[in-house]
């Protein structure tokens, strides 16, 4: 209720534009990155903050309300308790002019002598933190079968208007979203058959006493990885004819496509289309961010979340993974920014 009436009550900026024409931080979007990099400067004492998002709905979490969970529930208490980090925190500090916030979109950031000219001439701020999020890709690997989007397969009930018992449905990718896509095809009363085309065998995450989590990023965890177990790497769906396995990297899928009527692709995500940007005239390409700090630009522009995500090592196999998750962003934020607004790697508060 009240994160809804949070949301209505903000402005678009459209109709109505900041009313103060410099901040010290602009935060754009309010995905669960967002959400972490304002409540650590509101912390961290770094204010004004400006906060753009088109919608204020929690970005793309939103659409996946009816997808079960990979992270344990402790985990979204600590993410909703942390300081400010809830609605109530950020209508707080909405209310007390800590934050600006405005529905909209940020097209354009030209850094000139060190100070951002947002939108051209909106407003100007001392520091950029981009939170703007990521989709998930859609190359286009198999031409001929139908695509069914990756966001309709995800939610049983928009996949079940998307396929008939007569489809077989050909799944692109072994992650936690093919998975629960193989799983609402698979479970589906009357369900279609499914190929799953994969180039890697199923990962499992791995939950230690200590606390760390081995294949944190890239295993499955819940009820994915329970299925997975149960149905797929036990063979026993293969045996009842209802799903075709194919390694990509030993067989060619030709003839198996040919069979296939639907396809969803499940291969990872790639970042949202970011503003345009600029430094002193000269247009910013290729945007690369440290991998351990989010810096793009060194105390001008970060970049936080799914878009720019940290990198961290894997305990046992030691091999890199993009730290992905809500509990793992306001750990990284916190970590960079509650050290009186500047970024230090050495504190940690949670
Ligand atoms: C099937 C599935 C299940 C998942 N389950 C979990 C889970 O259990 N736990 C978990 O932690 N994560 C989960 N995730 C991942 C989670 O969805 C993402 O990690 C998270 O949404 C990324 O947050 P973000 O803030 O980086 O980006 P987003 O959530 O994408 O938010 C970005 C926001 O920025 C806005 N924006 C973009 N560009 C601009 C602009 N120019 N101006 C203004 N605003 C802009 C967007 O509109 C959006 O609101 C799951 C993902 C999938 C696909």
């Amino acid at each position: 209720m009240k994160a809804a009436a949070f949301t209505k009550a903000l402005p678009a900026l459209a109709e109505v534009p900041f009313d103060i024409p410099h901040v010290q931080n602009l935060v754009v979007g309010a995905g669960p990155a967002g959400y972490a990099v304002v409540s650590s400067l509101l912390d961290a004492g770094s204010q004004p903050i400006a906060w753009v998002d088109p919608e204020f709905r929690s970005g793309r979490l939103a659409s996946y309300l009816d997808v079960p969970s990979n992270t344990k529930v402790k985990l979204f208490e600590k993410f909703a308790t942390t300081p400010l980090c809830t609605s109530k925190g950020a209508e707080t500090a909405v209310e007390d002019f800590k934050v600006k916030a405005r529905r909209g979109m940020i097209s354009s950031l030209a850094l000139n002598n060190g100070i951002w000219d947002i939108n051209q001439g909106l407003l100007t701020a001392d520091r950029v933190f981009l939170a703007t999020g990521s989709h998930p890709r859609d190359d286009q690997l198999y031409p001929g079968p139908t695509t069914v989007p990756l966001d309709d397969a995800l939610i049983p009930s928009k996949l079940s208007g998307r396929v008939t018992p007569d489809d077989t449905v050909c799944v692109v990718g072994s992650s936690h979203s093919a998975i629960l896509v193989l799983m609402n095809l698979l479970e589906m009363q009357n369900g279609p058959r499914a190929v799953n085309l994969y180039r890697s065998s199923l990962k499992y995450a791995k939950f230690r006493s200590d606390g760390t989590i081995i294949l944190d990023n890239t295993g499955l965890k819940g009820s994915a990885a329970d299925w997975a177990r149960e149905k797929v790497d036990s063979g026993e769906l293969e045996r009842m004819g209802k799903l075709r396995r194919i390694d990509t990297t030993k067989h060619d899928p030709a003839e198996a496509l040919k069979a296939c009527t639907k396809l969803v692709t499940a291969v990872g995500f790639e970042r949202n289309a970011l503003p345009e940007m600029s430094v002193n005239g000269k247009q910013l390409q290729d945007i690369q961010h440290d991998k351990h700090t989010g810096t793009i630009i060194p105390d001008k522009l970060f970049g936080f979340g799914i878009a720019f995500p940290e990198e961290v090592t894997d305990a046992e196999f030691g091999h890199k993974e993009a730290n992905v998750g809500l509990w793992k962003f306001m750990r990284f934020a916190r970590r960079q920014y509650t050290n009186e607004g500047k970024p230090d790697l050495f504190y940690c508060n949670i």
